[in-house]
Protein backbone atom coordinates (compact mmCIF):
# COMPACT_ATOMS: atom_id res chain seq x y z
CA UNK A 1 0.00 0.00 0.00
CA UNK A 2 1.76 3.41 -0.96
CA UNK A 3 0.47 6.10 1.36
CA UNK A 4 -0.49 9.20 0.06
CA UNK A 5 2.12 11.90 -0.24
CA UNK A 6 1.38 16.12 -0.79
CA UNK A 7 4.35 17.74 -1.05
CA UNK A 8 4.22 21.60 -1.51
CA UNK A 9 6.80 23.65 -3.80
CA UNK A 10 6.90 26.99 -2.34
CA UNK A 11 9.13 27.95 -5.08
CA UNK A 12 10.77 31.95 -4.86
CA UNK A 13 7.66 32.45 -2.85
CA UNK A 14 7.19 34.25 0.42
CA UNK A 15 9.03 36.20 2.82
CA UNK A 16 11.02 34.44 6.52
CA UNK A 17 7.32 35.70 8.36
CA UNK A 18 4.69 34.42 5.64
CA UNK A 19 7.73 31.15 5.67
CA UNK A 20 6.89 30.78 9.40
CA UNK A 21 3.36 31.12 9.29
CA UNK A 22 2.23 28.52 6.91
CA UNK A 23 4.74 25.81 7.83
CA UNK A 24 2.91 26.46 11.64
CA UNK A 25 -0.47 26.67 10.25
CA UNK A 26 0.18 22.94 8.43
CA UNK A 27 1.82 21.97 11.86
CA UNK A 28 -1.34 22.56 13.58
CA UNK A 29 -3.42 20.69 11.06
CA UNK A 30 -1.22 18.03 10.16
CA UNK A 31 -1.05 16.77 13.80
CA UNK A 32 0.30 13.65 14.05
CA UNK A 33 -1.37 11.91 10.92
CA UNK A 34 0.44 8.39 10.02
CA UNK A 35 -2.37 8.15 7.07
CA UNK A 36 -0.88 10.76 4.54
CA UNK A 37 2.82 11.92 4.20
CA UNK A 38 2.96 15.78 3.97
CA UNK A 39 6.67 17.90 2.88
CA UNK A 40 7.41 21.85 2.06
CA UNK A 41 10.01 22.99 -0.43
CA UNK A 42 10.64 26.25 1.06
CA UNK A 43 13.30 28.30 -0.39
CA UNK A 44 16.95 27.51 0.46
CA UNK A 45 17.26 30.67 2.99
CA UNK A 46 14.08 29.85 4.91
CA UNK A 47 14.82 26.00 5.13
CA UNK A 48 16.82 26.31 8.51
CA UNK A 49 14.15 27.97 10.12
CA UNK A 50 11.10 25.98 8.64
CA UNK A 51 12.97 22.29 9.71
CA UNK A 52 13.56 24.24 13.16
CA UNK A 53 9.50 24.81 13.70
CA UNK A 54 8.60 21.72 12.09
CA UNK A 55 10.47 19.24 14.58
CA UNK A 56 8.76 17.30 16.09
CA UNK A 57 5.90 17.17 13.33
CA UNK A 58 5.74 14.53 10.51
CA UNK A 59 5.83 17.41 7.85
CA UNK A 60 8.72 16.89 5.95
CA UNK A 61 10.85 19.58 4.90
CA UNK A 62 13.20 19.58 1.26
CA UNK A 63 15.08 21.55 -0.94
CA UNK A 64 14.09 23.00 -4.39
CA UNK A 65 17.56 22.01 -6.43
CA UNK A 66 20.50 20.78 -5.13
CA UNK A 67 24.02 21.07 -6.73
CA UNK A 68 25.71 17.92 -8.84
CA UNK A 69 29.06 19.04 -6.55
CA UNK A 70 29.80 17.93 -2.92
CA UNK A 71 31.53 21.15 -2.34
CA UNK A 72 33.73 23.38 -4.29
CA UNK A 73 34.37 26.39 -6.48
CA UNK A 74 30.59 26.42 -7.80
CA UNK A 75 29.27 30.06 -6.74
CA UNK A 76 26.11 30.38 -5.88
CA UNK A 77 25.21 26.91 -5.57
CA UNK A 78 23.82 24.95 -2.49
CA UNK A 79 25.69 21.34 -2.44
CA UNK A 80 23.54 18.36 -0.50
CA UNK A 81 25.66 17.71 2.12
CA UNK A 82 24.98 21.16 3.43
CA UNK A 83 21.30 20.26 2.83
CA UNK A 84 21.74 17.63 4.97
CA UNK A 85 24.02 19.08 7.27
CA UNK A 86 20.87 21.85 8.15
CA UNK A 87 18.07 19.07 8.39
CA UNK A 88 16.75 18.56 5.05
CA UNK A 89 14.68 15.50 4.50
CA UNK A 90 14.56 15.70 0.54
CA UNK A 91 15.65 17.62 -2.79
CA UNK A 92 13.04 18.30 -5.47
CA UNK A 93 14.95 17.77 -9.05
CA UNK A 94 14.44 17.72 -12.20
CA UNK A 95 11.89 20.28 -11.92
CA UNK A 96 10.45 21.62 -15.27
CA UNK A 97 11.50 25.04 -14.51
CA UNK A 98 15.01 23.83 -13.57
CA UNK A 99 14.59 22.30 -17.32
CA UNK A 100 13.52 24.94 -18.71
CA UNK A 101 14.72 28.21 -17.53
CA UNK A 102 17.84 27.13 -16.49
CA UNK A 103 18.55 24.22 -19.20
CA UNK A 104 19.49 21.31 -16.61
CA UNK A 105 20.06 18.43 -18.90
CA UNK A 106 19.09 14.51 -17.40
CA UNK A 107 22.52 14.49 -17.53
CA UNK A 108 22.80 17.11 -14.59
CA UNK A 109 19.66 15.80 -13.41
CA UNK A 110 21.20 12.18 -13.09
CA UNK A 111 23.83 13.53 -11.23
CA UNK A 112 22.58 15.42 -8.69
CA UNK A 113 20.28 12.40 -8.01
CA UNK A 114 23.12 10.17 -7.14
CA UNK A 115 24.62 13.08 -5.21
CA UNK A 116 21.61 13.54 -3.21
CA UNK A 117 20.95 9.77 -2.34
CA UNK A 118 24.29 9.35 -1.30
CA UNK A 119 24.59 12.48 1.12
CA UNK A 120 20.72 10.86 2.46
CA UNK A 121 18.54 13.11 0.38
CA UNK A 122 15.41 11.51 -0.65
CA UNK A 123 14.36 12.62 -4.00
CA UNK A 124 11.27 14.01 -5.73
CA UNK A 125 12.09 13.54 -9.22
CA UNK A 126 10.14 15.38 -11.80
CA UNK A 127 9.45 14.15 -15.15
CA UNK A 128 6.99 15.88 -18.26
CA UNK A 129 6.30 16.74 -21.24
CA UNK A 130 5.65 20.27 -22.79
CA UNK A 131 2.34 21.38 -24.83
CA UNK A 132 4.18 20.80 -28.34
CA UNK A 133 5.32 17.42 -27.24
CA UNK A 134 2.18 16.24 -26.01
CA UNK A 135 0.29 17.21 -29.27
CA UNK A 136 2.59 15.78 -31.45
CA UNK A 137 2.39 12.57 -29.31
CA UNK A 138 5.73 12.06 -27.43
CA UNK A 139 4.54 12.51 -24.05
CA UNK A 140 5.48 8.90 -23.35
CA UNK A 141 8.85 8.81 -24.58
CA UNK A 142 9.60 11.92 -23.17
CA UNK A 143 8.38 10.93 -19.40
CA UNK A 144 10.35 7.40 -19.96
CA UNK A 145 13.45 9.15 -21.14
CA UNK A 146 13.40 11.40 -17.98
CA UNK A 147 12.62 8.82 -15.58
CA UNK A 148 15.03 6.48 -16.85
CA UNK A 149 18.09 9.29 -17.71
CA UNK A 150 17.44 10.05 -14.23
CA UNK A 151 17.49 7.29 -12.06
CA UNK A 152 20.43 5.78 -14.55
CA UNK A 153 22.93 4.18 -12.56
CA UNK A 154 20.95 3.48 -9.44
CA UNK A 155 20.75 0.31 -7.36
CA UNK A 156 17.33 -0.97 -6.48
CA UNK A 157 18.26 -0.11 -2.68
CA UNK A 158 18.29 3.44 -4.01
CA UNK A 159 15.79 3.58 -6.49
CA UNK A 160 13.19 2.93 -2.94
CA UNK A 161 14.35 6.28 -2.35
CA UNK A 162 13.19 7.88 -5.04
CA UNK A 163 9.46 9.59 -5.46
CA UNK A 164 8.41 10.41 -8.88
CA UNK A 165 6.16 13.71 -9.96
CA UNK A 166 4.52 13.47 -13.17
CA UNK A 167 4.23 17.00 -13.78
CA UNK A 168 2.67 18.01 -17.80
CA UNK A 169 4.43 21.27 -18.10
CA UNK A 170 1.35 22.84 -19.69
CA UNK A 171 -0.35 22.23 -16.73
CA UNK A 172 2.23 23.90 -14.38
CA UNK A 173 1.15 27.17 -12.88
CA UNK A 174 -1.04 27.55 -15.99
CA UNK A 175 -4.60 26.55 -13.89
CA UNK A 176 -5.26 23.96 -16.90
CA UNK A 177 -4.57 20.43 -14.96
CA UNK A 178 -4.43 17.04 -16.36
CA UNK A 179 -7.72 15.22 -16.66
CA UNK A 180 -7.76 12.25 -15.04
CA UNK A 181 -7.70 9.93 -17.84
CA UNK A 182 -4.28 11.69 -18.94
CA UNK A 183 -2.59 11.45 -16.04
CA UNK A 184 -3.94 7.89 -15.49
CA UNK A 185 -2.50 7.14 -18.34
CA UNK A 186 1.17 8.72 -17.94
CA UNK A 187 0.91 7.45 -14.26
CA UNK A 188 0.49 3.50 -15.68
CA UNK A 189 3.13 3.55 -18.36
CA UNK A 190 5.43 4.94 -15.55
CA UNK A 191 4.82 2.44 -13.46
CA UNK A 192 5.35 -0.05 -16.34
CA UNK A 193 8.82 1.49 -16.91
CA UNK A 194 9.88 1.32 -13.55
CA UNK A 195 8.48 -2.36 -13.34
CA UNK A 196 11.23 -2.87 -16.41
CA UNK A 197 13.63 -0.90 -14.60
CA UNK A 198 13.48 -2.20 -11.22
CA UNK A 199 10.95 -4.76 -10.60
CA UNK A 200 7.73 -5.10 -9.66
CA UNK A 201 8.49 -4.79 -6.09
CA UNK A 202 9.60 -1.76 -6.59
CA UNK A 203 7.03 -0.66 -9.56
CA UNK A 204 4.49 -1.34 -6.59
CA UNK A 205 5.81 1.01 -3.52
CA UNK A 206 7.32 4.10 -5.99
CA UNK A 207 5.18 6.67 -5.19
CA UNK A 208 4.12 8.59 -8.65
CA UNK A 209 2.71 12.04 -7.68
CA UNK A 210 0.90 13.92 -10.22
CA UNK A 211 1.52 17.93 -10.72
CA UNK A 212 0.29 20.99 -12.02
CA UNK A 213 -2.35 23.20 -11.08
CA UNK A 214 -3.58 20.61 -8.28
CA UNK A 215 -5.54 22.44 -6.24
CA UNK A 216 -8.76 21.84 -3.62
CA UNK A 217 -11.08 21.72 -6.45
CA UNK A 218 -9.71 19.47 -8.59
CA UNK A 219 -7.69 16.82 -5.76
CA UNK A 220 -10.60 14.53 -5.09
CA UNK A 221 -10.71 13.48 -8.93
CA UNK A 222 -6.88 13.23 -9.30
CA UNK A 223 -6.26 10.88 -6.37
CA UNK A 224 -8.56 8.70 -7.05
CA UNK A 225 -7.30 7.71 -10.14
CA UNK A 226 -5.54 4.40 -10.09
CA UNK A 227 -1.69 4.56 -10.08
CA UNK A 228 -1.95 8.77 -8.79
CA UNK A 229 -0.14 8.48 -5.45
CA UNK A 230 -0.02 11.78 -4.10
CA UNK A 231 0.60 15.62 -5.53
CA UNK A 232 3.34 17.85 -6.24
CA UNK A 233 1.66 21.34 -5.66
CA UNK A 234 2.79 24.85 -6.84
CA UNK A 235 0.62 27.71 -6.20
CA UNK A 236 -1.86 26.17 -4.31
CA UNK A 237 0.59 25.52 -1.81
CA UNK A 238 1.30 28.68 -0.59
CA UNK A 239 -1.97 29.21 0.97
CA UNK A 240 -2.73 27.23 4.68
CA UNK A 241 -6.53 26.79 3.60
CA UNK A 242 -5.84 25.38 0.38
CA UNK A 243 -2.90 23.67 0.76
CA UNK A 244 -4.22 21.91 3.71
CA UNK A 245 -7.64 21.01 1.74
CA UNK A 246 -5.25 19.69 -0.60
CA UNK A 247 -3.99 17.46 2.07
CA UNK A 248 -7.19 16.46 3.07
CA UNK A 249 -8.24 15.61 -0.88
CA UNK A 250 -9.99 18.12 -0.75
CA UNK A 251 -12.36 17.56 2.42
C1 LIG B 1 4.92 22.86 -9.63
O1 LIG B 1 5.57 23.83 -9.95
O2 LIG B 1 5.51 21.85 -9.22
C2 LIG B 1 3.48 22.92 -9.77
C3 LIG B 1 2.83 21.81 -9.87
O3 LIG B 1 2.90 24.18 -9.82
P1 LIG B 1 1.33 24.53 -9.82
O4 LIG B 1 0.68 23.65 -8.79
O5 LIG B 1 1.26 25.97 -9.48
O6 LIG B 1 0.83 24.21 -11.20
Amino acid sequence: MRKPYMAGNWKMNLDRAGALELAGALREHVGQREDVEVAVAPAFVYLRDVIELLKGSPIRVGAQNACAEASGAFTGEVSPVMLRDIGCDFVILGHSERRHVYGETDADINRKVHLALEHDLDVVLCVGETLEEREANKTEAVVKRHMTAGMTGLSEAQSRRVTIAYEPVWAIGTGLNATPEQAGDVHTYLRGVLEGLYGAAVAETTRIQYGGSVKPANVAELMSVDGVDGALVGGASLKADSFASIVDFGG
